[in-house]
């Protein structure tokens, strides 16, 4: 068995290694180094300067989460930016939705879309191909300054905030974000997983207090990000969406017609029950 390992030092005081079985890719696109290689347990997995993005095992949990709660919050959506989300996976979430008319996906890097197009086809799942998608290869940050359109859900599936994604963890960023969102159109944002990246979530809390009505986080377990639960950013102009009874998402998620693994409507009423530690974490 091989005896090379993927080692992530994402945090100062830990570290996380997956055993590489069989390395299939190992470049640097313009902007960082990319690597897909298997693992016994999760499968195909993509890392980004030695971050794991997504595995095929687990990646399920995150783009269903990222993606079902605010869509089903919301009800109606048609209009659906997603900032990064190279992978595929979220737009192939978002695509399952009829109601959904227009996706436009702002990626900074072509490479990681055309390796995982290549290496990891089951994260897309032909989401590339839908002709409701607009691919845009360019800086989310740069793309939402000039954007003059308006939003039903704003997807934010970024890197972490070091490298292209530091951007997308900005003042700036959100208040442009917040601009873009229609009148019950809800925001969500990867926001790290808060044992391990506390001010990660404290400063984003920090800007949604200050844009949005309703501004606060939802959490999933995702066995790839280690440490806890991850933090689900959520910002609307209205407690409309957050605040809908769990008998209008089940009627929803039924007419909708999902079959996911892990979201259901009971657990996305409770994902918006955070611990005490969490809690505290909000300024
Ligand atoms: N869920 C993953 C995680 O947190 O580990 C991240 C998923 S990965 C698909 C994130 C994507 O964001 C990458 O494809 C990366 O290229 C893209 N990205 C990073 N900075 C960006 C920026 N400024 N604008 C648009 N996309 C960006």
């Amino acid at each position: 068995m091989s005896e090379i390992w993927n080692t992530e030092k994402l945090h100062a005081h830990y570290a996380q290694s997956l055993r590489v079985d069989d390395l299939l890719y190992d470049s640097k696109t313009e902007h960082q180094r990319l690597k897909v290689f298997t693992n016994g347990t999760f499968g195909r997995i993509l890392t980004l300067d030695d971050v794991v993005q997504t595995t095929e095992g687990d990646n399920f949990i995150y783009h269903e989460m990222l993606t079902h709660v605010p869509l089903l919050a919301h009800g109606a959506a048609k209009r659906v930016l997603i900032i990064g989300g190279g992978d595929g996976g979220i737009a192939r979430e978002v695509l399952k939705h009829e109601s959904v008319e227009h996706v436009t996906m702002v990626e900074i890097d072509a490479g990681v879309v055309d390796f995982s197009k290549e290496y990891l086809p089951m994260l897309s799942q032909g989401a590339f191909e839908d002709p409701r998608l607009n691919l845009v290869i360019n800086d989310g940050a740069v793309f939402m300054k000039e954007n003059t359109e308006t939003f039903d859900v704003i997807i934010v599936d970024s890197t972490d905030p070091i490298g292209p994604g530091e951007v997308l963890f900005t003042d700036t960023f959100y208040g442009h974000a917040a601009r873009a969102l229609s009148e019950h159109g809800i925001i969500v944002t990867q926001n790290g997983v808060p044992f391990m990246q506390g001010d990660e979530l404290t400063n984003t809390m920090r800007a949604f207090q200050s844009l949005f009505a309703d501004a606060t986080c939802y959490l999933a377990t995702i066995p790839t990000y280690a440490g806890g639960p991850m933090a689900l950013g959520w910002g609307s102009h209205s407690s409309q969406s957050r605040n809908v009874n769990l008998e209008t998402i089940e009627r929803r998620f039924i007419a909708a017609g999902l079959n996911p693994d892990y979201y259901t409507p009971e657990v996305h009423k409770a994902a918006f029950a955070l611990p005490g530690y969490v809690k505290k974490l909000m300024p």
